[in-house]
């Protein structure tokens, strides 16, 4: 093989690799992001739970509020209604005793289907807190795993960017401009196996002139299809 052409494999191995981990590195914001998604997600869970504890609790204390005034009213009903001496006036103190006493009866109701409620919540806050906890860990690692994943990919990059420096340092010129162009415009292999006189790169024939070039090994050849650069396989 034209010791060019073996230079021009390692060199493609190389920049293949590189452009394997930038690729790979690319993903890492969107990772990132989908953690710090997670993470939100199940801290606004449990913040919407507690949000309506807060609601459950402030309703309960209204009724509760609401019952008070109305046992006071009773009470001063019931003073007035003994004070009395017209019978009329008493009974119609007595209804409007009675019409409190339903209404608190009502409120009672509702503060215990609140109590219910209550329950209800707390409950739900447990279960959301613990999965939040779980959540909140697993972030925790993930990310740590993905911090570490970056590090090791980018000293990898590193050592593949340093070590295709020197190899692209020992490549004629023009062969590595043809070469990078190639790559650029194709973004895959440019140096392909030439298989029974077909170029690996786009899986057409190559003239029998062309076969006898890539055979001979005494100079750089293309596919008059691809232009990709052909070498031979003994
Ligand atoms: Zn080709």
């Amino acid at each position: 093989m034209h010791p060019d052409l073996e230079q021009l494999l390692v060199l493609q191995d190389r920049q293949q690799k590189i452009k394997q981990i930038q690729t790979e590195v690319e993903t890492l914001p969107l990772q990132r992001k989908n953690l710090e998604e997670q993470l939100a997600g199940s801290v606004a869970g449990v913040e919407a739970l507690k949000q309506k504890a807060r609601q459950v609790e402030m309703g309960r204390k209204k009724l509760e509020l609401d019952v008070g005034t109305r046992t006071e009213t009773i009470s001063r009903l019931k003073t007035q209604q003994y004070q009395t001496r017209k019978n009329d006036e008493f009974q119609a103190i007595g209804h409007e005793i009675e019409r409190y006493e339903n209404e608190i009866r009502k409120i009672e109701d509702d503060e215990l289907e609140l109590m219910v409620e209550t329950d209800k919540v707390k409950a739900d806050l447990g279960v959301e807190e613990k999965k939040s906890a779980s959540v909140k860990e697993s972030v925790a690692r993930q990310t740590a795993d993905l911090e570490a994943k970056s590090q090791t990919l980018q000293s990898r990059l590193e050592e593949l960017t340093k070590e295709r420096a020197e190899i692209a340092g020992k490549i004629d010129e023009d062969l590595l401009s043809r070469f990078e162009g190639l790559f650029k415009s194709k973004g895959d292999a440019v140096v392909v196996a030439l298989e029974h006189e077909v170029c690996t790169g786009c899986h057409m024939k190559v003239t029998t002139q062309t076969a006898h070039r890539v055979k001979a090994g005494k100079e750089i050849v293309s596919c008059e299809n691809c232009g990709r650069i052909l070498y031979d396989v003994l």
